[in-house]
């Protein structure tokens, strides 16, 4: 069931084959899924590596391939983690299981909310709410909830790393399949374009976000020392 693994710069990194392969470990090792990028293998606080570590960490990004590959694994495919939320939801949703969403803005999720209904008719969605808790007090009834309701996914969309902390937390109180998703329900609802396949054959995606948000610059700049480690066999 394990798949081989990689410690790339302190972060643990599975290497799945496809997506069947980590569908299958999705449906028996309910854990944090963690979507691993050049941007998380260089600046993600330690207690995000930690908490990938201590869970599942796949490749979302052509750089987390490229090092994986660099590592000596042969066999390992480009996850992006905004289409495995609705590949899991396409293979689990009919055998019954409870879904949780929560993320984004209140538009942006009432749309997803929407969405999911109209393409999956009859899916199981137990709780959901937007991505902007005011305060301690709805961060805590948020995760109270979620184990209340008991899912067995639970989808986060708050980008990083206010979504894997606040999956830790939740873990805590419940065990479940849980992914972070970044801006994944933008994309969803067509409020932000995702790179053409193209861009996206080519490991391009990123730079074609940062072509369309230039206000994402300085979270680009990771790829210099991503690069700079990658070539000089640092990572
Ligand atoms: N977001 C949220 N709560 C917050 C801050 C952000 O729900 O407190 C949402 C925001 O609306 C957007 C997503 O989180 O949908 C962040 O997207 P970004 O592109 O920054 O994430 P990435 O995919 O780069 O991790």
């Amino acid at each position: 069931m394990n798949q081989p693994q990689r410690s790339i710069n302190g972060i643990t990194v599975n290497a799945f084959s496809s997506w069947d392969d980590i569908l299958d470990r999705v449906g028996c090792d309910p854990k944090l899924y963690v979507a691993v990028n050049a941007e998380k293998i260089i600046a993600a606080p330690q207690e995000i590596r930690d908490a990938i570590n201590a869970n599942i960490g796949y490749c979302d990004g052509a750089g987390s391939v490229m090092a994986m590959k660099q590592k000596g694994v042969k066999d390992v495919a480009r996850l992006p983690g905004c289409e495995l939320w609705l590949k899991i939801i396409e293979r689990y949703h009919q055998q019954g299981w409870k879904f949780y969403i929560v993320g984004a803005n209140p538009q942006v999720h009432a749309a997803t909310i929407e969405k999911l209904q109209q393409e999956y008719p009859g899916i199981n969605i137990v709780g959901h709410r937007d991505g902007y808790l005011k305060d301690d007090a709805e961060r805590q009834a948020l995760i109270d909830d979620v184990a209340s309701t008991q899912p067995d996914a639970v989808f986060v969309a708050m980008g990083s790393p206010k979504q894997e902390r606040l999956m830790r937390d939740m873990q805590q109180r419940h065990t479940a399949v849980y992914v972070g998703l970044g801006g994944s329900y933008d994309v969803y609802t067509g409020a932000v374009p995702r790179a053409p396949l193209w861009w996206q054959r080519h490991g391009l995606e990123f730079m074609y976000r940062f072509l369309r948000q230039p206000s994402r610059w300085r979270r680009q700049l990771h790829y210099i020392p991503f690069m700079w480690k990658y070539i000089t066999r640092q990572l």
